[in-house]
Formats: C-alpha cells, structure tokens, sequence
C-alpha cells in the first residue's frame, strides 16, 4: 500500500495495516475453503472505484436519480455479458448477494406458506433452500430431499417421490456441498410433472459451468441464480438468470421488491469477470480446477482419507473425518495453523453437532487461481494427512512438529505461487 497525503496509509494507519496483515495472510496461507476464490487485479480494482459514490434504483433507462448516463451502460455491459457467457434469456446483475438472489426468487414466483422444496441443509443444500432457521423456512412450507446413506449422492427417485407427495410449487436443485455432478435434466422433468418452478443454484459451481466443465442447467431450470465470487472469480454478489416467462417478475422482485440501489463498484466488478470468463484459458481454468480436485481427492482416499460419495466430479471435496480419529473442527483449526485453510462442514447423517461435526469441506479453485497443479495437490494431501494423523496421535507435541512442519513447506510453496491481484 502507497504512502500519499489522501492514501488510506496517511488517513487511517490503523485499518490501512489491518488490510496489510489481511493481504500477507492470504499471500501466506493456501485457500481450500471451497467457497472462496482469489479474484484478478482488474476485478480487484474495479470494485475500488468512484462506482460506489453513485445510487441508481431502478434499471437501465428507468432510473429514479439522475447522473446514469455510464452506470447505465456498465450495468448493460455486465447484463450482456451474463447473458452471453451462460446463454440464457435474461439478466439481472443486481442482487447484493447469494441469499438476497433466492430470496427474490421466492417473491417474484410463490406466496408465503406455499410449499417449496431444496436439498436438506446438513445434506449439502443452502440456508436459503428452505432451512427452518432461515426466513425461508419460516415463511414457506419447506421440505427437504436428501442424499443417499450410502451412496452419498443425491437420489432422483426419492427426489420425485417427495416432489410426487408435497407437489411443491418452487424446487430448488444445488448446495453449498455437493461433490458430484448435478442432474439438471432430471430436476426439470420432475419439476415440470408436478408443475413446479426450478431454480439452479449454481453458486458454487457457476465458473465451472460458464468454462464448460460441468453441464449447464440451461434449457432446464425455469431460473438459475449465482453468486459471483466462487469458482466464477467475480467480486462478492449475485446474478439471477431467468428464462423469458420469469423475466419481469424476477426485476421486479429484486427492485423494488427487496432492494434498493445497485452497488455499481459491484456491477463493475461482475462484468469484468465476466469478460474474464469468457476468454479460452478460462475454460482450461475450469477443467483445470476439476482435475485438481479429482487428484487431491485421490491422494486423500489413498491416505485413508473418507470422501463423502467417495470422490468429487467439481471442485468440492467433503471429507468425513471419523475414520481418522478426529472431528472436524480441530483438525480445520490445526491445519490453518500449518497454512491449510479450511472449513469444518456437516457430512450428511452426521451424528455430532453442525458447529462440531465430523466434516472438513475442500476446493481447489482457489489455488488453481494462484496456478497451482495437480504435482501441487499431491504435497497438499501429504500435508493434510501429515497433520490429521498428528492430531489423532493426541500428543501436543507431535502435533506442534507437524504443524510447524507443514508451516514451513507452505511458505516456500507460497512464495512459488503469487497470489492474484496481488503480486505483479
Ligand atoms: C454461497 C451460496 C449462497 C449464498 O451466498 P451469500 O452470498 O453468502 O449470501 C446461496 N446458495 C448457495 C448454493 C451457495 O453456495
């Protein structure tokens, strides 16, 4: 950070170094939080721009201030560009955020106390999906499909039965959890037989479906919301893609149904990563996060490591830490001390608590941004293992070696990997 009169350096030492001590830790430790991304310097310095100085309810041309003659034209970029990269209909590039995003979907297509239907929060589905602790659940009559004991995988029979049993009038299909390939087509004709709304979800996996490296829900779901800032690498916010017939309805919803003005450093932001996914090295991007997870899947399994449906087909590995002999939660708080970070995640039929459960949750895009490969993934699961096998030893001190161990190893890795938007 540059030391000028204005700089927040100058202004506001005290926040100017907590954002430097923020910046060296994610420099310095290895993102697997399969939620989180490193975004480029061009999305970075978009959204650090004089766009937050400027409200603009409403949509392009139908404004309620003044002064739109570029937000409109920004804001239209981004819509074409949603439009383009994912092929759909319409665009709306408003919501603040993933939940908001849902939550106008709920208003613009069903009324409070009809039935609704999502994946079962400790099965890998959202809050939003009609969770009991969510507005959504409390608002809707909410029920939830899960996944097989077994299989791990989500099971399309059990899915029609339910939907067959409660006909609801909203399904939603994606999570905050699931390894394995959705099945779009088999949603659409279950939602279309009990004649019910589908939206895709596709929050987390949105960058892999804009790079071709997962089967895009288009032609399936009725609407698709995202956030942009996981596998897609977008700035913190939301996209809602609808078909023709939901288009109204959908703007409406957002504003002014639940919104107000856009934030347009935001809207900036999403179009630039936009443009970025629509490049060909984004495409190898997608896939290469794909074959990063599989091989850092392989090496865990290989280790002893229990995968949830045993292995992934996306970015996304959720792990169940039983068969090593420790819970989640500490073996996440260990391994962010050897620089791994982590988060502690609910396995499906988990008998511990969901803030102690049994499960760690992994993805790989993060590192893949920082251009990490799959030789890189191979020392991440000796880490891994490294550590989780000296936790469950319950010995401190073999822990402390293997942590300080593991420490050292990610320094020089990260040295080796600039961080994105950060380093030249
Ligand atoms: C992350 C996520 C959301 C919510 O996004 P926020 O931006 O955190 O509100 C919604 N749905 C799914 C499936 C998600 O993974």
């Amino acid at each position: 950070m540059t030391t000028t009169p204005n700089s927040l350096r100058a202004v506001d030492p005290e926040l100017a170094e907590l954002i430097n001590a923020e910046e060296t830790r994610q420099r310095d430790t290895l993102k697997l939080i399969a939620s989180e991304n490193y975004v480029s310097a061009a999305v970075l310095q978009a959204t650090g721009t004089v766009l937050t100085n400027k409200y603009s309810e409403g949509y392009a041309g139908r404004r309620y201030y003044e002064g739109q003659q570029v937000i409109d034209q920004i804001e239209t970029v981004a819509i074409d560009r949603a439009k383009a990269v994912f092929g759909t209909d319409h665009a709306n590039v408003q919501p603040y955020s993933g939940s908001p995003a849902n939550l106008a979907v709920y208003l613009a297509t069903v009324n409070p106390g009809d039935t609704v239907m999502g994946m079962a929060l400790p099965m890998g589905g959202h809050l939003t999906h009609g969770w009991s602790v969510s507005a959504t659940g409390k608002w809707f009559n909410a029920v939830h499909y899960e996944v097989g004991k077994e299989s791990g995988r989500v099971d399309m029979d059990q899915v029609r039965d339910l939907a067959r049993k409660e006909r609801p009038k909203l399904i939603f299909c994606g999570g905050t959890a699931i390894p394995r390939t959705i099945d779009f087509p088999a949603f659409a004709e279950i939602a279309r037989e009990v004649g019910a709304v589908l939206v895709a979800d596709i929050a987390h996996i949105a960058g892999l479906v804009a790079g071709g490296a997962h089967p895009s829900p288009v032609g399936h779901a009725d609407i698709i919301t995202t956030t942009t800032h996981k596998t897609l690498r977008g700035p913190r916010g939301a996209m809602i893609l609808a078909t023709e017939p939901y288009a109204k309805a959908i703007d409406k919803a957002v504003f002014p149904g639940l919104q107000g003005g856009p934030h347009n450093h935001t809207t900036a932001g999403i179009a630039v990563a936009l443009h970025e996914a629509a490049q060909p090295e984004f495409s190898r991007y997608a896939r290469q996060i794909v074959a990063n997870a599989v091989t850092l899947a392989e090496e865990l399994a290989g280790r002893g490591f229990e995968l949830v449906s045993g292995g992934t087909d996306n970015h996304l590995i959720l792990l169940d830490l039983t068969p090593k002999g420790v819970a989640g939660k500490p073996a996440a708080q260990a391994l962010d001390r050897a620089g791994l970070e982590t988060n502690y995640n609910t396995i499906p039929y988990d008998p511990r608590k969901p803030f102690d459960p049994s499960g760690l949750r992994l993805g790989t895009a993060a590192l893949t941004s920082r251009g990490m490969g799959e030789s890189e993934m191979r020392e991440v699961a000796r880490w891994m293992d490294e550590v989780v096998t000296a936790l469950a030893s319950g010995d401190e001190d073999t822990v402390e070696k293997a942590v300080s161990h593991v420490r050292g190893e990610v320094n020089e890795i990260t040295g080796r990997f600039p961080v994105p938007g950060l380093d030249r």
